[in-house]
């Protein structure tokens, strides 16, 4: 096998990215954009010591469980690995995802634990409140969409279903200024050009607008044109509430440099989750799927069984939204997160929502909990939301010797999970439940709240 070969395979499973897997010449071949049952004329990209990666040219023999497309560029972009399959297939492959890494990885007997299925969306598309659009050159026009898998080609497009239409319209109208105004996209390559990013952030339920314009350059030419132009954009429901440019001088990848300057509107926008009013701004950490963080909140809530004699523990809180949620029923809520500025506004939200028995504490976990829980605080559930690396020795090691009667572990990749949970079952608790949520339809990405008692 070599890459660029053409060759025709047969696809015996669906791996969990997505990616259907064949065997030739002794090695698996990981080939995207095909599912288990399915015979593709694929063309192999690259080719390693146990594994080949290969991508489809042709489908010879379809599943039944393909989905038909619905974006033109699905296929070439990075954006929606799963979109090939049925919705209902794909939750299918998260729940099996959970169920492998608890009885593989975490060693749990399938019979011991109830997993539900996956909680999935009535609609799976429109379902971001977020969306980062790379601009660049493409047909020496400026363009912007998303990039090619595992590559910074960019794949131009004019509205992305993954987020709202309002800001794909945001999008456009930025390229076409730019495309009129005759302004350089930045260049990875020379460093040249000005506008990197077009980062839009829509309220689901305020229906507030926020537009960043990322920059390698402190200035825009003609900024203020830009700003009419998207003043005069038609965004549906949404009502335009803040024009921002971010300025990212740094040759580096990340979304947003740490500069912003307002340059037309508010400096924020407002959104509410769980009935709890949150004020974000460009740099704000906020769950990205509005309506799938109130599914996996309320049935964290719900394994939490809290009450007003209830104190919990809220271990990587972030801005305090779950600790808030938690904070309405129980009597007192101890929020802990590493970022300083998630810390102050969490703070600023318990106040905003007139919350007083929520109190916040910045620093590492694996530092604060085991001091809190030696010197104050006797928490009687300990909710946990790890980012993907999951936690820690010391304190899963703190939370086991603080005996809560509950832990519930929210989860965004289920192989820590299933490491942690079997710190947590060698520690005496007892693995009750898990429900895999879709917060991410047709990708990859699956989260997951797991429910641990004495
Ligand atoms: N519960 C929040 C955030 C979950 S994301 C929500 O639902 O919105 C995970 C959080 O853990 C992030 O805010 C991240 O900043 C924080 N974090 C990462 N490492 C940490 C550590 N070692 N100690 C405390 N918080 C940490």
């Amino acid at each position: 096998m070599k890459p660029k070969e053409k060759i025709k395979l047969h696809i015996i499973s669906t791996a969990q990215d997505g990616r259907g897997v064949a065997r030739h010449d002794g090695l698996v071949v990981f080939v995207s954009g095909t599912l288990e049952g399915e015979t593709v004329l694929a063309e192999i990209y690259t080719v390693h010591k146990t594994y080949a990666t290969a991508g489809t040219i042709k489908v010879l023999e379809k599943s039944p469980y393909r989905a038909e497309p619905f974006c033109p560029v699905q296929e070439m972009c990075g954006g929606c690995p799963m979109a090939h399959i049925i919705y209902e297939k794909q939750l299918e492959i998260k729940k099996q995802t959970v169920s492998d890494a608890l009885t593989r990885l975490g060693k749990f007997e399938p019979e011991s634990f109830r997993l539900a299925d996956t909680c999935g969306m009535e609609t799976p598309f429109r379902y971001r409140n977020k969306m980062v659009f790379p601009v660049g050159e493409e047909r020496e026009k400026v363009a912007g969409g998303f990039y090619a898998p595992r590559s910074h080609r960019l794949i131009a497009l004019s509205d992305c279903a993954a987020g709202e239409k309002a800001a794909s319209a945001a999008l456009g109208c930025v390229t076409a200024f730019m495309n009129r105004e005759k302004i350089a996209p930045y260049d990875e390559k020379t460093g040249k050009g000005s506008i990197r990013r077009v980062f839009v952030r829509t309220g689901y339920h305020s229906r507030e607008l926020m537009i960043v314009i990322s920059s390698a350059t402190e200035r825009i030419p003609k900024i203020d044109a830009l700003a009419d132009d998207l003043l005069a954009q038609d965004y549906g429901e949404y009502q335009l509430k803040s024009i921002i440019l971010n300025i990212n001088r740094k040759p580096n990848n990340l979304v947003l440099g740490d500069k912003n300057v307002t340059v037309w509107g508010s400096d924020t926008i407002k959104d509410t989750l769980m009935g709890l009013s949150f004020t974000i701004s460009p740099h704000s950490f906020f769950q990205v799927n509005p309506m799938q963080t109130e599914v996996l909140y309320r049935k964290a809530l719900e394994l939490a069984g809290i009450n007003q004699d209830t104190t919990v523990l809220d271990i990587y809180c972030g801005i305090g939204t779950i600790s808030l949620c938690a904070a309405k029923q129980a009597k007192h809520v101890i929020g802990v997160e590493i970022v300083e500025k998630a810390i102050s506004d969490a703070k600023e939200n318990a106040k905003k929502n007139g919350m007083e028995n929520a109190e916040f504490f910045c620093g590492a976990a694996e530092d604060v909990v085991p001091k809190l829980i030696e010197e104050k605080i006797k928490p009687d559930v300990v909710i946990i939301d790890p980012p993907r690396k999951g936690s820690d020795e010391k304190t899963l090691a703190a939370i086991l010797t603080a005996k809560p009667e509950r832990i519930v572990y929210v989860s965004c990749n289920p192989a820590t999970l299933a490491r942690d949970a079997r710190v947590l079952a060698d520690g005496g608790y007892r693995l009750e439940c898990a429900t895999p949520v879709d917060m991410f339809p047709n990708t990859e990405h699956v989260e997951c709240v797991a429910k641990f008692t004495v």
